[in-house]
């Protein structure tokens, strides 16, 4: 499968469609998720055309790969979640029809702001 790049999140990123931003850096943009399922819910993706995580292994620099891995942590900071600023978080990602994935751009969910429940249903 090639990279479409007419998905909601390349669109966002090409600043076609506007976004809630939380951090944006040379390699990542993260901002709130239009249907929020807890009371935090934000997305963290790379900026370069990674359709999933296991795209963005195989294809993307050390840089990018470090990059996504120190936003999370960013993003859980300025969002008050984190470890050392509060109470903690979810994060994750969604890989291929059994994975549950919409939206063919790599991104990581990440839920705080109350208990999160099942790790699975
Ligand atoms: P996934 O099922 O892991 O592919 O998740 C895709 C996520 O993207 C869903 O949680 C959607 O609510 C979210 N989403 C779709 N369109 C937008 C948008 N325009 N802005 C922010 N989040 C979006």
């Amino acid at each position: 499968m090639s990279y479409d790049k007419n998905n909601i999140f390349a669109k966002i990123l090409r600043k076609e469609i506007p976004c809630k931003k939380i951090f944006e850096n040379e390699y990542v943009l993260s901002f709130y998720d239009i249907h929020a399922q807890k009371k935090i819910h934000a997305l963290i993706i790379p900026k370069g055309e990674y359709i999933d995580l296991d795209d963005f292994n195989q294809k993307a620099s050390d840089q990018e790969i470090v990059a996504i891995s120190k936003a999370i942590t960013e993003v859980s900071r300025i969002l008050g979640v984190s470890a050392d600023t509060g109470k903690g978080y979810r994060a994750l990602t969604n890989l291929g029809e059994h994975g549950g994935q919409e939206v063919p751009h790599l991104h990581f969910h990440l839920f705080g702001g109350e208990k999160i429940g099942k790790m699975v249903e």
